[in-house]
């Protein structure tokens, strides 16, 4: 069976786990520098007292909320996957995300169900949110999110099957005038028996408590 190496899963997961340390700093200190001239071009006075470590906040921040960028997945779940002849599904739901829309750079969040259904590998409960996590906290469209997610558990564990679905509140949508638009998605990935076995997805479907996809 083929098996990813840390190199692929780096490269098709955009993740640079020794993104740390020295660059970073170096990137900090130019966020601060763009945060303090955008803070100008809003007309405000950067050295004025609440702002002044504003753009030192926003810098730290911004470190923060991108942290999946620099996750090391082998470290995230190298020592929890377990060989098991188990085979039912696997369901962990309702788990909390908060993101960046990459295109305001406004959070977005909600919640993310995940299944799949294991072919001899598991992964430690605990990981599953991990996991999620390291593809929430960067620049992002939910769509992609969603995909990323069951694409890594896909990669990682080869099971019979992977679903994904993400309800997501987009600030974007919600503080912006634009009142037309839904705030609220709703996007799914589906991988194996969940795509080709309608009993398997609607399954996965009852237990998260949406009776189709779409509703
Ligand atoms: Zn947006």
């Amino acid at each position: 069976m083929h098996r990813m190496t840390l190199e692929d899963l780096e490269e098709t997961f955009q993740i640079s786990p020794n993104g740390n340390g020295k660059e970073t700093l170096k990137r900090q200190k130019e966020i601060e520098k763009a945060i303090r001239k955008t803070l100008a071009n809003l007309g405000e006075d950067p050295d004025r007292e609440g702002l002044q470590r504003t753009p030192e906040r926003v810098a730290r921040m911004y470190d923060e909320l991108t942290a999946g960028y620099h996750v090391d997945p082998v470290k995230l779940i190298n020592d929890a996957l377990f060989d098991v002849g188990y085979s039912e599904m696997v369901i962990v739901k309702d788990i909390d995300f908060y993101s960046l829309c990459e295109h305001h750079l406004l959070p977005f969040f909600g919640k993310a169900h995940v299944a799949y259904i294991p072919k001899g590998k598991v992964v430690g409960l605990s990981k599953i949110p991990r996991i999620v996590d390291m593809f929430a906290r960067r620049l992002q469209v939910q769509e992609r999110m969603t995909q990323q997610i069951a694409d890594f558990i896909n990669e990682v564990l080869h099971p019979h099957g992977v679903a994904v679905v993400v309800e997501g509140a987009h600030m974007c949508s919600m503080m912006r005038g634009v009142k037309k638009a839904n705030a609220t998605m709703v996007t799914s990935a589906l991988l194996g028996v969940f795509k080709s076995h309608l009993k398997t997805r609607a399954e996965f479907m009852e237990h998260i408590g949406r009776r189709r996809f779409d509703d």
